[in-house]
């Protein structure tokens, strides 16, 4: 007891800390205020360790003299933001981890534009009233999906659960038992249901459903018939399912809506380029559809927005849902998205969309990407890298065309055999820094921490850059971030 009464009494104030040199430095890059609560949390885990584990002596002599070295290296940490771009060379083109769809650079103007300044958002300037957010869409989507009117919230999610609350809270909602999905991040549709009001009623089996089932199962406590699009899985072999043209006339016949959760925002067929099976938007409302919903960050290749387009009236009762205004998405999002969509409509989408370009760029040009990363890689000092190139195969990813291959070519890399055998032999596994020794998980590593940061994948012993997911304009950062990662990694041959 009365060595931890005295141990206690070897903790420093705060004010002292404050005077070490080190921390004064660290007071400069984030202000004295956090750094005192930094300060405070670190004597804290201190006092309860004296407490508890009943250190003392030399120990806590150790530990005190190491206080404001680490308590300034933890403020390098919070000094700079978590948030940054990486490469995505993981060949997962709408990675949702690693923010999906990148945007153009007119898109990237408009939303500068827009955030910097005062906008009619919600100002209709002819009429000099109130006019509404979505207006400004409906001009080029209203071209691009003829008839339909749309309403635009935060992610295609909430444009779900905002349609269900606001067509069928309180009653029915017929959906195939082949269509009750999970897609990545907690959206499950048998729980979007419940949590906008209203009852699931499932119809037909997991591998087959038919109109017969959807007949019987509509009744006056049906509200809707939702459709969905299995987007991140195929159901093969005996199976069936009734087509939206059939079920858009059950629906006219009962006077029901018929709504499709088409997911992934595709608006030009891409099946010349290898994604299959991934109906557009406009395919589904030319069916009879009354609404589709899509996400906006996928195949669309614009900001984090969720789109409900179809029949004007109930577009009309959308928009004057609550949920409707909690969903709501802001001006920036609003310009990146009007600038995506604009491209579509001059026939310019392949070339200025970054995901398009991405999707529909030449395998060959990609082995030529490839090769020339593999040369360079091979000439540049550093640690010396094993380098292969192999054909591989690129994917839309986001849960979108699930069997779908792109193909594509990659770069395979790992410590070459003397560089392993050197590393193996100083025992470096201790060092700070996190990169010493060079196997191929410590070359992933010195990647993906690296300057600028690098995503591949590791498989077969080996780390693999897929160039289908990397912008031609960015391999010379790629280039670079290897060669930084190969000086951290410490061989330089
Ligand atoms: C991606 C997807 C969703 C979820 O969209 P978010 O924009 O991520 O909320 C819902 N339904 C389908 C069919 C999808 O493909």
């Amino acid at each position: 007891m009365k060595g931890q009464k005295e141990a206690l009494r070897r903790l420093p104030q705060v004010d002292r800390l404050l005077r070490e040199p080190s921390l004064r430095q660290a007071a400069g890059r984030l202000g004295p205020a956090p750094l005192r609560a930094l300060l405070r949390g670190a004597l804290a885990r201190l006092r309860r360790a004296i407490r508890e584990e009943g250190i003392g002596g030399e120990e806590l002599e150790r530990r005190l003299e190491a206080l404001p070295r680490n308590v300034a290296q933890e403020v390098e940490g919070r000094a700079r933001s978590t948030l940054v771009p990486v490469l995505n060379a993981t060949g997962v083109l709408v990675h949702t981890n690693l923010g999906r769809a990148p945007l153009s650079a007119r898109a990237l103007d408009r939303v500068r534009e827009a955030a910097a300044s005062y906008t009619n958002l919600e100002y209709d300037l002819e009429a000099r009233r109130r006019g509404s957010r979505s207006s400004h869409l409906e001009r080029t989507l209203g071209m691009l999906l003829p008839g339909a009117a749309c309403h635009v919230v935060n992610n295609n999610a909430a444009a779900v659960a905002l349609v269900i609350h606001a067509l069928a809270a309180g009653r029915e909602v017929v959906v195939s038992r082949g269509e009750l999905i999970e897609i990545g991040g907690s959206f499950r549709i048998p729980e979007i249901l419940e949590a906008s009001g209203a009852r699931l009623r499932e119809v037909g089996t997991t591998n087959r459903t038919r109109l017969a089932d959807y007949e019987r199962a509509v009744g006056k406590q049906t509200a809707l018939i939702l459709k969905v699009h299995p987007s991140n899985y195929r159901v093969v072999g005996f199976t069936a399912e009734a087509g939206v043209r059939e079920l858009a006339a059950l629906a006219r016949r009962r006077r029901i809506p018929l709504a499709v959760d088409q997911g992934s925002g595709l608006l030009v067929p891409l099946e010349e380029y290898g994604v299959k099976g991934e109906p557009t938007v406009e395919a589904y409302l030319r069916r009879g559809a009354d609404l589709v919903t899509f996400s906006c960050d996928k195949l669309l290749g614009g900001p984090q927005a969720g789109m409900i387009a179809g029949k004007p009236s109930l577009i009309r009762r959308l928009s004057r849902d609550p949920l409707g205004r909690a969903f709501r998405v802001d001006k920036m999002t609003i310009a990146a998205l009007d600038a995506t969509l604009e491209p579509f409509l001059r026939g310019k989408a392949f070339e200025e969309i970054p995901i398009l370009r991405q999707i529909t760029r030449p395998a060959a040009e990609l082995q030529q990407r490839a090769e020339a990363l593999a040369r360079a890689v091979r000439e540049a000092p550093g640690a010396r890298l094993d380098v292969v190139v192999e054909p591989s195969s690129a994917r839309v990813g986001g849960g979108a065309a699930p069997t779908s291959v792109l193909p594509s070519w990659r770069v395979g890399l790992r410590p070459a055999p003397e560089a392993r055998a050197r590393s193996s032999g100083v025992a470096r596994r201790g060092d700070a820094s996190g990169t010493g020794g060079t196997s191929v998980t410590d070359l992933e590593r010195a990647l993906r921490l690296g300057q600028p940061r690098v995503i591949g994948i590791l498989g077969r012993n080996r780390l693999w850059l897929d160039l289908r997911s990397v912008a031609p304009q960015d391999d010379a950062r790629l280039l670079e971030a290897l060669t930084r990662a190969r000086r951290a990694l410490g061989g330089c041959a």
